[in-house]
């Protein structure tokens, strides 16, 4: 395996009373796409907040060689740190380039963009993000509403989104979430193929049919800590995640 790009020690969270993350450590090989999995509130939401600067931790985070800790959110970001959200993050009114082009822009500038948008002035793509487009096969569909989008093209946009940027690594939450087998299939080809393109992924779902299929590796979470880490097969074998799961491993559409 490729040397880590990402590197995770002794990561705890603490919401009030709640310790979200329990001295957690976790490396993502460059080039890797890593599963993030664990039954509901097994913190693996909180993991991505407290990487990406949108929840307080302790403990140590490093990337691409320098320490992340105490930087906020958009110098994360600007260091080639992105994620998606559980919520999608799309603005239905919006097209499906206006949306990308969102992306595109670093924290600072995109308040200036969406007023841009809003006020009917109209920006282009950069080269980079036609590659994204193109790779994601969302040509057909620039001028359309995200509204009007499946649910599992939505989940597209919302990936060529945080590609916009050009992240190094991106940190996606759930991204099967409200989709039905096909289109997690569909979904899992493509988030093989940004790899394919050079960006590392640690990918969170529930989706076990997914994240069999497209993760190099996977980690489990269980109340906090990391229970199992290895190659998926191994992992969903291993006794102790079984009983974490107790049975109740979900499909496409259940998470
Ligand atoms: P799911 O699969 O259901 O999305 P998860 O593995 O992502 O769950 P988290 O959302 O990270 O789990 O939650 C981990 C724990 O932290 C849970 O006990 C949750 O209730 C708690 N928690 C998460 N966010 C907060 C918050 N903002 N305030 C208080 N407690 C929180």
């Amino acid at each position: 395996m490729n040397e880590p790009l990402l590197t995770v020690s002794g990561l705890t969270v603490r919401y009030g009373g709640v310790v979200a993350l329990d001295d957690v450590s976790l490396r993502v090989p460059k080039g890797a796409i890593v599963g993030l999995i664990g039954p509901n509130g097994a913190g693996k939401t909180t993991m991505v907040d407290a990487l990406t600067g949108f929840a307080r931790y302790t403990g140590e985070v490093r990337f691409a060689g320098t320490r992340l800790d105490g930087l906020p959110a958009h110098r994360r970001a600007a260091r080639g740190l992105a994620r998606t959200f559980q919520s999608a993050g799309i603005f239905d009114d919006l097209t499906v380039e206006e949306n990308i082009l969102i992306g595109e822009r670093s924290a600072a500038r995109r308040f200036s963009t969406l007023r841009a948008i809003f006020g009917g002035r109209t920006e282009k793509p950069r080269a980079q993000t036609r590659r994204i487009i193109d790779l994601l096969d969302l040509g057909g569909s620039l001028e359309v509403p995200a509204g009007e989008l499946s649910e599992g093209h939505r989940k597209l946009v919302s990936v060529a989104q945080a590609l916009a940027g050009g992240p190094q690594l991106v940190l996606f939450d759930e991204p099967a979430a409200g989709l039905d087998s096909t289109e997690s299939a569909w979904l899992g080809r493509q988030l093989r193929a940004v790899s394919e393109s050079g960006v590392t992924i640690l990918l969170v779902d529930h989706d076990m049919e997914l994240v069999t299929s497209v993760c190099d590796e996977l980690v489990v979470l269980d109340f906090g800590k990391v229970i199992a880490a290895g190659p998926p097969r191994q992992v969903l074998d291993d006794p102790g995640v079984v009983a974490a799961y107790l049975g109740s491993v979900t499909t496409a559409g259940d998470a």
